[in-house]
């Protein structure tokens, strides 16, 4: 650990303090090795060693196993242990949770479908990164050549109701090639015939085949919303009018961007067999 004018070196239950320069060993001051009890550690941390040692600012952070303090120190004392600690390693926030997200477009895949892809998905990536969920890039399938499937480019949607998928969900749906159970598959249609008349995309979807039917379209983060309900997110009340400030408003009228996810929202998200662990 490196502090100032002194570094320290940690092996076991005991520690050197050494002044350096710039590019030279330095010297080990006088009176160490030194045991590690010098330091006043909470009881039981630390007394069999460290793990690690981070010099920040006015803080100094000492790592074992899965926990850890903070310690507010000056540049050669030991310093005081701030109080609430030790305390776990988790608190730092780099466990994360994981989706797959693959495309499948009964568009033909040309430039403007391709940047709306990618427009879409770093959008939501980026989005709900903040809420710990990492968004992965799945497969991208090009379906416009399946004749079969032609009859679903204007997909009924029905009344899109979560849980209530109508027969051309069931069939565009079953498309599921290179995506694994607990994937979400998306699918790029010319238009959504339902709902309110004036749909942009549905994350209504059959059982056991989680997605969406989205539409290109310059609103930035249709994808993320719909990813959103697919996650089991479901509207923001229209009233108050400041919840336009949100991602699960009822339309793409978002007031606020990158829109907002709440807490409780990201907990939804991260709560769904959809999105599974990914322990760092
Ligand atoms: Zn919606």
């Amino acid at each position: 650990m490196y502090s100032g004018s002194k570094s320290y070196f940690f092996k076991g239950n005991r520690y050197i303090r050494v002044t350096r320069s710039d590019t030279g060993p330095g010297t080990v001051d006088p009176g160490y090795p030194a045991p590690i009890s010098n330091w006043g550690w909470p009881s039981g941390f630390g007394e069999n060693g460290i793990d690690a040692a981070l010099n920040s600012g006015s803080k100094t952070y000492f790592f074992k196993g899965d926990q850890y303090i903070r310690v507010t120190r000056s540049e050669t004392g030991p310093g005081t242990v701030d109080p609430g600690y030790p305390a776990p390693i988790s608190d730092w926030g780099w466990d994360r949770e994981f989706v797959v997200v693959h495309f499948k477009s009964l568009l033909k895949i040309d430039p403007a479908v391709q940047d709306f892809i990618v427009e879409q998905f770093g959008a939501m990536r980026d989005l709900f990164t903040r809420s710990r969920i990492d968004v992965r890039r799945g497969t991208t399938e090009d379906l416009s050549g399946d004749s079969d499937l032609e009859s679903l480019l204007v997909l009924d949607v029905g009344e899109c109701k979560l849980g209530r998928p109508t027969e051309e969900h069931e069939d565009l749906f079953a498309h599921r090639d290179g995506a694994a159970d607990d994937d979400l598959v998306i699918y790029i249609v010319q238009q959504l015939e339902g709902g309110d008349g004036n749909l942009v995309g549905c994350a209504t979807h059959p059982d056991g085949r989680p997605g969406a039917a989205v539409v290109v379209t310059s609103a930035r983060w249709l994808l993320a919303h719909e990813v959103g309900h697919v996650l089991s997110l479901r509207h923001v009340p229209r009233t108050p009018a400041t919840n336009s400030d949100f991602l699960m408003w009822p339309d793409t009228g978002w007031t606020n961007v990158p829109p907002n996810v709440s807490a409780a929202e990201t907990a939804k998200m991260l709560d769904s067999a959809l999105t599974r662990p990914d322990p760092f």
